[in-house]
């Protein structure tokens, strides 16, 4: 099989392998690892139609991991996707009006983010042993609420691993929150920070960059590594669900094999619907990708007028996860856009670090037409909720609200009727309280953990053990530092 090997966004590093941009995480020139080329798979459905979810992993993943062996795959796989997935299936497809729900929240967090997380620290494992790495992977990451406690699950007592997460204080919700400070580990630190999402991250990015603090960690024993999806290593997993979920269409006879489908990704960081682009890339038959944004819609505006404008308000809303407005991964999609210009994409990040904004041009705007591009208020949500609930007893997060409600103005606009699946990123557990003050006034009385018993009782879904007894579990991080102090609060904890 031909190598793939992986290059920066920003040009200054070209040709390491897979393991390499793994370990590494965010490149040392501030880009993001991209690979020399996608591989295609291109007539050979009818093959993998009757494979199960780990062979499917295995199956893609190994395209693009062309440095990792077979049987190196398979073990990270089989450690992955077990019994922490209450579904056997991983990933379960539910047929629900005209729509597909493509169920993301199985995991142990009952969040999409399981479905690379799960993986990732193995991936870095093994990638640190074939590296000849004997130094500790300190993991930082910056999380609008959902990746935090993913990745405390996936590196907890991970041995030859630590792991850093930071929170906006006031930007998750009761249940994120509570997921994250109860967590023990003997290898977790969990820090609040005075700040927002984009505070976190950038704040992470800084440190990644900050060559002199590299120095120093490296004399000290440590390599910095990020579990978000700047990583590849989170990215390249996440492309397996639009296979099995075209797969299980195909296989329900419920389209034919020259159909194309539409795919609807409630969008933030861009992470989620790049894995489906790079998976249309890959020869998957998709029509429209579906980007669905919340108020926070600046990904909305560049779609839609080719101009990238991160100066407005950030708007704190009932789909946290998506309450974003520096959207990373979009940088790779500017890579493919404009044939691997890596000039041109760091003067874009110039401008937006500096000016906060950016503008592509027209011949790059028109290659965005494999997407559509829509965005929800607060009362579309609540609204979507509500409708879904109401005409098919399907109860759905606010997360997946956003898209399916920007699916339904698609629909609208375009009267396109092909297969639609809908990316399902989080169990309404999760967001009990706006979830549930959606379908009923009196709920608003109650607060978010009550609610878990009356989700019960109205979806009749069984409480997931990720929030089973959470309010009585002993809260053991509480520290909070602000914006400024993220960088010695790192020092602090790896004691240097
Ligand atoms: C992270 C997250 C998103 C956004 O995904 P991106 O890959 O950042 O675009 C959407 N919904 C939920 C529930 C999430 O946790």
């Amino acid at each position: 099989m031909e190598q793939i090997s992986y290059n920066s966004t920003r040009g200054s590093i070209r040709g390491v392998s897979a393991s390499e941009a793994i370990l590494m995480g965010i490149a040392k020139d501030g880009g993001l690892f991209v690979p020399s080329r996608i591989p295609e798979i291109e007539n050979v459905f009818e093959d993998l139609k009757y494979m199960n979810y780990k062979q499917l992993a295995h199956f893609i993943m190994s395209k693009f991991l062309t440095d990792f062996s077979s049987s190196e795959l398979t073990d990270c796989i089989d450690k992955a996707y077990d019994e922490k997935f209450d579904s056997k299936e991983i990933a379960p497809v539910k047929e629900v009006g005209d729509v597909f729900f493509l169920e993301l929240y199985h995991g142990p967090t009952i969040a999409f983010k399981d479905m690379a997380l799960s993986i990732l620290p193995h991936l870095l494992k093994t990638a640190a042993k074939k590296q000849r790495i004997d130094k500790d992977i300190v993991i930082l990451t910056a999380t609008s609420g959902d990746t935090g406690k993913a990745a405390l699950e996936g590196f907890s007592n991970v041995e030859g691993t630590k792991i850093i997460v930071f929170f906006p204080v006031e930007g998750v919700s009761e249940i994120q929150k509570r997921q994250m400070n109860t967590h023990y580990g003997n290898n977790t630190y969990v820090m609040g920070v005075r700040g927002n999402f984009d505070d976190c991250q950038t704040g992470v990015k800084n440190i990644f960059s900050d060559k002199e603090f590299g120095t120093v960690l490296e004399k000290k024993g440590y390599l910095l590594s990020s579990a978000n999806s700047i990583n590849i290593g989170r990215l390249i997993p996440q492309i397996v669900y639009y296979f099995y979920a075209y797969l299980h269409l195909l296989k329900g006879n419920v389209i034919e094999p020259e159909a194309k489908i539409n795919i609807a990704v409630p969008t933030g960081n861009f992470g989620n619907i790049l894995a489906a682009y790079y998976a249309k890339a890959m020869g998957l038959p998709i029509n429209k990708l579906i980007c669905a944004s919340n108020e926070n819609k600046v990904l909305y505006d560049f779609i839609n007028t080719g101009r990238y404008d991160s100066l407005r308000e950030f708007m704190i809303t009932i789909s946290p996860s998506m309450d974003i407005l520096i959207s990373s991964n979009l940088e790779r999609l500017l890579y493919v856009l404009n044939n691997e210009d890596t000039d041109m994409i760091k003067q874009f990040m110039e401008l937006l670090k500096e000016e906060g904004s950016y503008e592509i041009p027209p011949d790059m705007k028109e290659k965005l037409n494999d997407f559509y591009s829509g965005f929800a208020s607060e009362s579309d949500t609540h609204c979507s909720i509500k409708k879904v609930y109401d005409s098919y007893g399907y109860l759905i997060d606010t997360h997946t609200a956003v898209a399916y409600s920007v699916y339904k103005k698609y629909l609208e606009d375009t009267e396109d009727r092909a297969k639609t699946i809908i990316v399902s990123t989080a169990s309404p557990y999760k967001f009990t309280s706006a979830v549930m003050s959606s379908l009923k006034d009196n709920f608003k009385r109650m607060n978010d953990f009550e609610l878990i018993e009356e989700m019960n009782i109205l979806s009749g879904v069984d409480i997931p053990s990720a929030v089973k007894d959470i309010e009585s579990r002993p809260v053991l991080h509480k520290s909070i530092c602000s914006i400024n102090e993220m960088k010695q609060k790192v020092t602090e904890i790896l004691g240097i």
